[in-house]
């Protein structure tokens, strides 16, 4: 049986599948990933939204910087093959390119959620007339809570301050339309609108580049969580006048649990000395830096907004993954991965005619990445445990959503046929 979905002529069948997956290019890089088994045969692993796989070169990164440490001990910042003392300087260009950003509007530092708030201190300034803070309803737990902290820290309440968009009545993702309409509403008292630019549950890319244009039109700064855009979907946060934008690194960019992560802060900002920030002393001018002198002197690139010196050993899982990701060109990696997605997305329908149509995606059909999220009705948390006992890892969001992400990098074809096998097993 042949249908279109997205241009794509495909069938549910093994040999298919597996012929994807010759015609594939980029079908190598799985080996370059360490697969989870189960009864001696790799995961389906859909998770790398999550915590992205490991690259098989990481090890050799990290075993390097473990040498020159005990070889150098702390003379490693300047002796080291890759001296610590600028270490995270060798992530920055690579990194750039995947955001869409100039190298110096880019640092790799802290975590993601740090990052969130180091910019909300700089970038959100609420004054009397403009203090309200627009943001997708149901955004992930602690950029809410990053908010509601940030907006508690300035004296103001969620109730009036908070603007959170939700999809319709009966919609599982957000109209622009209403993203527009709301901000064209508050456009008096609106100081700042943050957005993840993937949505984490639905999946629904947002249109970053109109949605920063209409904010600025209000007189808004404009901040995107790039957790689950980096890495997965084109991105030009310069071009498309973004203010400032952070991410993790652990994600689609396979650097490790909890690795380190980027910032973006556009380079209309990155001389503004008026700008407040808290500082430390890496966001210090680094000519001067080791002089320690007691006035801050911040740097004119986004490492002003450093705070410490570099996780080395994070950083070193990171460029392992960045080297992979500037090998093989992210332009590529999306074209795989919108191939990818529709053949998922071709076989959860085939399988939904057989079952009644208990299955529903509720990932929008444009604008998206490469997770689709799926509703089974009628089908509890038993199912997501009874995917895991045979063999195939997604992620279970409560009430009753299961995402799946095929990655480029290390997902074939046949992962989707596998996955969708054991799932029609599994419904009545
Ligand atoms: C994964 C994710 C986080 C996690 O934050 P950490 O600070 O890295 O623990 C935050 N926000 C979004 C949107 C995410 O997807």
């Amino acid at each position: 049986m042949e249908t279109t979905t997205n241009k794509f002529l495909f069938e549910n069948n093994l040999a298919f599948a597996q012929n994807l997956d010759k015609e594939d290019n980029l079908r190598s890089y799985r080996e370059k990933f360490f697969l989870p088994q189960h009864n001696d045969t790799d995961i389906v692993y859909f998770t790398g939204n999550s915590l992205g796989l490991q690259p098989k070169t990481t090890q050799s990164y990290l075993q390097q910087e473990l040498n020159d440490w005990a070889k150098f001990g702390v003379e490693g910042h300047f002796l080291a093959k890759n001296p610590w003392l600028s270490y995270h300087e060798l992530l920055t260009d690579k990194m750039a390119k995947i955001v869409g950003a100039l190298p110096k509007e880019t640092v790799m530092m802290n975590q993601l959620t740090v990052n969130l708030h180091l910019l909300m201190v700089s970038f959100y300034r609420p004054t009397k007339q403009r203090y309200k803070i627009l943001c997708e309803a149901k955004a992930f737990p602690s950029d809410q809570y990053a908010l509601q902290s940030q907006l508690n820290f300035h004296g103001y309440s969620t109730t009036d301050a908070l603007i959170e968009i939700e999809p319709r009545e009966g919609e599982y993702h957000i109209r622009h339309e209403d993203i527009y309409e709301a901000i064209e509403k508050n456009k008096d008292s609106l100081a700042l609108i943050m957005i993840g630019g993937v949505n984490y549950f639905s999946g629904q890319v947002f249109d970053m580049k109109a949605i920063t244009q209409a904010g600025h039109k209000a007189g808004a700064i404009v901040g995107f969580d790039l957790a689950h855009a980096a890495g997965n979907i084109h991105l030009e946060l310069h071009n498309w006048g973004v203010d400032f934008a952070a991410w993790c690194s652990y994600k689609y960019i396979n650097s490790g649990p909890g690795s380190v992560a980027g910032a973006f802060v556009h380079e209309n900002h990155l001389a503004n000395t008026n700008l407040p920030q808290f500082a430390g002393w890496w966001g210090h001018q680094k000519e001067t830096r080791f002089l320690m002198d007691k006035t801050f002197v911040p740097m004119q690139t986004a490492e002003r907004w450093q705070l410490s010196n570099a996780p080395v050993l994070s950083m070193a899982a990171c460029r392992a993954s960045l080297d992979i990701f500037d090998e093989v060109g992210l332009p590529a990696l999306i074209q795989k991965s919108k191939r990818l997605t529709a053949y998922l997305e071709f076989v959860v329908e085939e399988i939904n005619k057989q079952k009644n149509n208990c299955l529903q995606i509720i990932t929008p059909k444009e604008n998206r990445g490469c997770q689709l999220s799926i509703v089974a009705n009628g089908y509890g948390k038993a199912l997501y445990n009874d995917l895991i006992a045979n063999g195939v890892i997604p992620d279970w969001r409560e009430p009753n959503v299961i995402r799946c992400a095929p990655v480029p990098l290390y997902n074939s074809f046949e992962d989707i046929y596998r996955f969708g096998a054991i799932l029609s097993n599994l419904l009545k």
